[in-house]
């Protein structure tokens, strides 16, 4: 997950409108409009992309399709139930990690 492509989510408020999801027909519009996961950017093949609530409907995330992320399977594993801020703070504290393990391998074994 990059950090940009977290930025570009939709925030709740912009899913004020009621709108009816029929869900295979939406996991088609999504994947033809980008056939790339919207968290990761790594092109993905539609049986294997899935729909993800950006904002978790057990806190508060609506039904509808501005509320709607097509992602892979393992963005959507690694998300989870996490809100979009802390979708943002988990990403950021695996790159930390994965830089400081660089790092530290840089200067053999020594922080
Ligand atoms: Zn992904």
């Amino acid at each position: 997950m990059t950090v940009s492509s977290l930025l570009a989510l939709p925030v709740q408020s912009v899913c004020e409108r009621p709108q009816r999801i029929h869900r295979p027909g939406m996991r088609r519009k999504l994947w033809l409009t980008d056939r790339h996961c919207r968290y990761c950017g790594r092109p993905m093949a539609k049986r294997r992309s899935r729909l993800d609530h950006v904002w978790p409907v057990s806190r508060g995330g609506v039904d509808r399709e501005c509320n709607l992320a097509l992602v892979c399977a393992q963005c959507d594993i690694a998300k989870g139930n996490k809100t979009p801020t802390e979708l943002m703070l988990w990403s950021l504290r695996v790159l930390l990690t994965a830089a400081v393990a660089r790092v530290r391998g840089m200067n053999g074994g020594a922080a």
